[in-house]
């Protein structure tokens, strides 16, 4: 089951920069920054009520917020949506017929596995299925 959207993924150029943006959109300091070093990011976390916003700085020119950059600009990089069990979504995703881009979860930011699902079989967004690490 999808229980909420957990964050929106934005690419940026500058994090310096965004983090002041974003910190004066919402009224909050970032609570969190983490490199995830197997995507070649590193993540900034705002709370945002009950979800929240991820910057996505690239930390070279190879990886994939780079080169989304380089073909589409800033913006919204990915929706990430929780789920209890993750396993059970991408099986229930795949019958469904959306194109599950790493099948085995990985280790995402914030403590979390994820999926993620092509855009091309989510309407042009991709899609990123989290689920606590924490949660066996
Ligand atoms: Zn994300």
């Amino acid at each position: 089951m999808i229980n909420k959207i957990e964050h929106i993924g934005i690419a940026v150029k500058d994090l310096e920069a965004s983090l002041e943006i974003y910190r004066n959109l919402l009224g909050v300091d970032c609570y969190k920054t983490e490199a995830v070093d197997s995507e070649h990011v590193i993540t900034a976390f705002f709370k945002c009520g009950e979800s929240k916003i991820e910057l996505l700085k690239s930390t070279n020119e190879e990886g994939p917020i780079a080169k989304f950059i380089e073909k589409k600009g800033e913006g919204i990089h990915h929706i990430a949506f929780s789920v209890e069990d993750i396993r059970a979504e991408v099986k229930r995703l795949k019958e469904q017929g959306f194109e599950v881009l790493n099948e085995e979860p990985k280790k995402g930011a914030d403590n979390k596995w994820v999926v993620f699902l092509h855009p091309k079989s989510s309407s042009g967004v991709l899609v990123e299925l989290c689920q606590d690490r924490n949660i066996k």
